[in-house]
């Protein structure tokens, strides 16, 4: 109960779903399991590392969580996009400074790995984690989903698990057109003002997207009010994770 009352963020309620199906975890219970986590420092606030291949992805896989994270912790958050130029780059850190305005403090960094080519740069992007691990301590890292079937979004992912690999990691999924949604298994309910100022960030924060058939409101709501369904979200939207492992008591 000690970390709850210090961490807002373990006080949310979180769903968890296994193969045989959803199973609710509330707060207390949620509590109790934290407490066996080693790695959590909770007198200094919640450490957060949010990894995106491209400048909208973190917004778009857990911008919501995030929104609701820094209205209920002290976050001190290290948002890291690997492919932003021009001005994707701007729209990176204007949008990363609009979602992050309630954060303790903040670390936005900016890459200029090639779109679409980071299998191939695989060293590169593999030295920049390396260093990114010196600098950085999270308790909580968010990234791609392991099956994403977007090339740079995979390696970020594959890169994310064997550079950080004493913490908590949990995946997050983009939407697009070569359908790789999965079925997640952690959610995070989230209020409909947080959706809604999720949407409109992302809607007013990347003009040079908007001519993509899928970067709509209802594309965003949609994904939200799906994950808002399996999770029976009380204000009927969720964002969705994939948490692969949970070390207790070690
Ligand atoms: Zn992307």
């Amino acid at each position: 109960m000690r970390v709850a009352k210090r961490l807002g963020w373990y006080g949310m309620m979180v769903m968890v779903s296994g193969s045989s199906g959803p199973a609710r975890l509330y707060a207390d219970w949620l509590n109790s399991v934290f407490e066996l986590i080693p790695t959590h420092r909770a007198d200094s606030g919640l450490s957060i590392l949010c990894l995106g291949a491209h400048s909208d992805d973190i917004e778009i896989g857990c911008g919501g969580t995030i929104l609701r994270l820094l209205q209920t912790a002290q976050c001190r958050v290290t948002w890291v996009v690997l492919s932003a130029t021009g001005p994707r780059r701007l729209e990176a850190f204007a949008s990363a400074r609009r979602f992050l305005k309630g954060a303790k403090s903040t670390a936005i960094v900016t890459k200029q790995f090639k779109e679409s080519f980071f299998p191939y740069h695989g060293e590169a992007i593999k030295e920049f984690f390396e260093r990114l691990k010196r600098r950085c301590a999270p308790d909580l890292v968010f990234t791609h989903y392991r099956d994403d079937l977007h090339q740079d979004h995979r390696i970020v992912c594959e890169l994310t698990w064997n550079t950080f690999r004493q913490h908590h990691i949990l995946e997050y999924e983009i939407p697009k057109y070569d359908g790789d949604l999965g079925r997640p298994n952690v959610y995070v309910p989230l209020p409909e003002d947080l959706c809604n100022a999720k949407v409109k960030y992302l809607l007013e924060g990347f003009p040079t997207q908007r001519n993509k058939h899928w970067f709509t409101e209802d594309t965003f709501y949609s994904l939200l009010r799906l994950r808002g369904i399996e999770s029976f979200a009380p204000d009927k939207y969720a964002e969705a994770f994939y948490g692969r492992k949970l070390v207790l008591g070690g």
